[in-house]
């Protein structure tokens, strides 16, 4: 029973289900999520909220880890795979949308976040997964939805019912968030900077699984790792190795330079950091000095400062190898997360309507140990004075996040949306709107 509203929760219940196993069968890598925004937002048309799009909310020049190459084919895909034209062109290259639920009554601004892309990762072939035997897995071969983004998606469109069926009961404002791009944690930062979550009081995030069995919430998840992703790309200029090897300008050897330094960064004495770099590509033939040098690596820190004590080493070091071999470095950022701390009002709000909204253990902390994009919007909210919480939604899993053989516990879905929906209305009836900044 959800607090006061109608909702008939069997159905629901099947819808949830029903729209998980079509994002599902239709995954989408991120910045990729054409096919997905467009039957998102056909179902909030349709349900009559207002639709934000592209750069409504999101800031282009902060997007990273968007490859232009991938976009064209991906929005073909999408349109053999039933996309609206019409949501094509307000999407505008950027996939996500924005839905608001105007009350016209005085209240909070309320925010609810669903991350919607998937993994690259092939899914399983094998007769026992549960997607595969039952028809409904993934027709983009090395695209899966193992992180379980299918079933946030889910849960937003059953909010997103049961908010609009009973509207008249509801004050302030509430905005839905389907967010692309949160593997690599690439588009958080332009979510935030592009104002769109601004006049929000309230802000609500969850993930599904997260080694939390079925049945279990837990309210205040710590220790998020900070990251920065980048590519450093060294560009030099080519020469015969025999001739005149003088008048080449070594790219290889700066990110070789790069490397070993980047390696060695002292380690700082407040806390964990951690440095890696992933792959590194150069040169074109043995007889020429390589005139390009692309390398991935990403940092990580146990907090803000530790983190950016390590990303501001690797620029410097980047700098120097360049000046060193005499060749031109670019660092592109490819993605980034900032770490999240949770409000205790809403982890005592989440922590009251958990048992009501389905969840038979209630978990106050527990360790993250990942690094997640949702600490952007919360740092947004927060900084504005607002209060925000990511709590996790308990699923038993097939196998662990982000492996072909992942699949969650459908059941679960119908507690989520019960937990938001109860909390919201919790945050109703105990704010007095004239608090409200
Ligand atoms: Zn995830």
């Amino acid at each position: 029973m959800v607090n006061n509203f109608t909702v008939d929760e069997q159905a629901l219940s099947q819808r949830l289900m029903n729209y998980r196993r079509e994002f599902h069968r239709y995954p989408e890598s991120a910045w990729c999520e054409f096919f997905t925004t467009s039957r998102i937002a056909g179902h909030l048309q349709l349900l009559g909220y207002e639709l934000c799009f592209s750069d409504a909310i999101i800031a282009r020049d902060t997007i990273m880890g968007r490859d232009d190459a991938n976009i064209v084919k991906a929005q073909e895909r999408a349109i053999t795979w039933g996309a609206q034209l019409e949501f094509l062109a307000q999407m505008d290259g950027v996939t996500g949308v924005g839905a608001i639920l105007d009350t016209g009554r005085p209240g909070p601004v309320m925010a609810i976040r669903f991350d919607i892309d998937a993994v690259d990762v092939m899914e399983s072939q094998d007769d026992s997964h549960r997607p595969r035997f039952l028809g409904f897995a993934s027709l983009a071969p090395g695209v899966a939805h193992a992180c379980g983004h299918d079933a946030h998606a889910a849960i937003g469109l059953g909010i997103a019912e049961v908010l609009a069926e009973n509207k008249d009961t509801l004050c302030g404002k509430i905005k839905l968030l389907f967010q692309p791009a949160e593997e690599g944690c690439r588009a958080g930062k332009a979510i935030a900077e592009s104002g769109w979550l601004d006049d929000v009081d309230y802000f609500f995030a969850a993930h599904i699984g997260m080694n939390v069995p079925s049945g279990t919430l837990v309210c205040d998840p710590q220790h998020f790792l900070c990251s920065s992703k980048f590519d450093l790309h060294f560009s030099g200029k080519p020469a015969h190795a025999g001739i005149e090897p003088n008048a080449g300008r070594n790219a290889l050897a700066a990110a070789c330079t790069a490397v070993s330094q980047m390696l060695a960064i002292p380690r700082h004495r407040d806390g964990m950091t951690r440095v890696n770099v992933g792959q590194l590509h150069a040169g074109d033939g043995r007889n020429v000095i390589p005139a390009n040098a692309v390398l991935m690596g990403e940092t990580r820190g146990e907090n803000r400062e530790l983190n950016n004590y390590m990303y501001q080493q690797v620029e410097q070091i980047a700098q120097a190898s360049a000046m060193m071999h005499g060749v031109q470095v670019d660092i592109k950022a490819q993605g980034e997360a900032i770490g999240l701390q949770n409000d205790t009002e809403l982890v005592e709000l989440i922590a009251k309507v958990g048992p009501q909204s389905g969840f038979t253990e209630i978990i106050q902390a527990k360790d993250f140990g990942a690094s997640e994009d949702a600490g952007y919007l919360v740092d947004r909210v927060q900084s504005r004075g607002g209060k925000a919480i990511y709590c996790l939604v308990g699923s038993d899993l097939t196998a662990g996040h982000h492996n072909g053989d992942f699949d969650i516990d459908e059941s679960r879905m119908l507690p989520a949306v019960k937990l938001f929906i109860n909390a919201i209305r919790q945050v109703q009836t105990t704010v007095d709107p004239d608090d409200i900044a």
